[in-house]
């Protein structure tokens, strides 16, 4: 399945076109793209004793996040060596945990408003849980995990290193700092989840080219570590971490620009395409 957020309905996206999923299950699912993995469980069921046909055409432009409102995101920093070590850390072990407040989260196509001079790009794999997750283990973390989508963490580099113990998550927070998708697309549609490649792209260069197979601590290890601390719930976000090349890490630095076109895409996923643009003067 590829499940999207279409204008604000739970949509299936099909190889032919889309299909709403509220009436093609005759209102057993609901329209709600985020209460949706409520059911998760259910939906699976129902989708593989199911022949759909599209109803309409995909209106790219009319794609939001399909992940609207997760009660809880998190975010893994410094989990790809190369990523560290532009970053001046040695790999950490663990690796650190922060969030994106909820309100950063955007869709896949439109426009990023740059807070400042200094945003920063971070191709992440990002994976959607499917069921109340606590305390589960390594072997069975995968099967909590409803699908993936592509995410950006983008990242305002001042405020995130500001302070004397830094706390990344509010540099990583800006209105339109989070966009996700196109869609979700469940495992069975994936080959290996963690051997896909991500990358950035600014102006049609590639700055990140990198494979998920390069996290120190992957997607089963990381749900076992934070469900042993907090219940994981259903539509819960984690974004696992970005590969290197990020504009901080470069000599001279280099970071977003008004005008710049910023393209992220993970193979058998899909590709996000936004351009950004000035914020008001404060
Ligand atoms: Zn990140």
């Amino acid at each position: 399945m590829r499940l999207a957020n279409l204008a604000g309905r739970a949509t299936l996206v099909l190889d032919d076109g889309v299909v709403d999923l509220r009436k093609a299950s005759n209102d057993q699912f609901s329209a709600d793209p985020q209460r949706v993995y409520e059911q998760w469980a259910e939906l699976v069921d129902w989708s593989s004793r199911t022949t759909l046909s599209a109803d309409a055409r995909l209106d790219e432009r009319a794609l939001e996040a399909p992940l609207p409102r997760p009660r809880q995101v998190f975010a893994l920093g410094l989990n790809y060596a190369e990523h560290a070590r532009e970053s001046g850390h040695e790999s950490a072990k663990p690796a650190p945990v922060f969030t994106k407040f909820p309100s950063c989260l955007t869709g896949p196509y439109g426009q990023v408003v740059l807070p400042s001079g200094f945003v920063d790009w971070e191709v992440e794999l990002v994976v959607v849980i499917g069921r109340t997750t606590y305390q589960v283990s390594e072997e069975q973390a995968w099967s909590c995990v409803a699908g993936v989508t592509v995410g950006q963490d983008l990242s305002e580099r001042h405020v995130q290193s500001e302070g004397a113990v830094p706390q990344f998550s509010l540099g990583k927070s800006y209105p339109g700092f989070g966009p996700t998708g196109p869609y979700v697309v469940t495992l069975d549609e994936i080959s290996d989840p963690q051997d896909l490649e991500l990358s950035t792209q600014v102006n049609g260069s590639y700055m990140q080219r990198g494979r998920t197979s390069q996290m120190l601590f992957g997607v089963a290890e990381t749900l076992a570590r934070l469900s042993r601390v907090c219940p994981l719930w259903p539509g819960d976000v984690l974004f696992t971490g970005t590969p290197g090349g990020v504009g901080n890490g470069r000599d001279p630095k280099v970071f977003l620009r008004p005008g710049d076109e910023l393209v992220t895409t993970i193979q058998e996923i899909g590709t996000m395409r936004h351009t950004c643009v000035a914020g008001e003067p404060s």
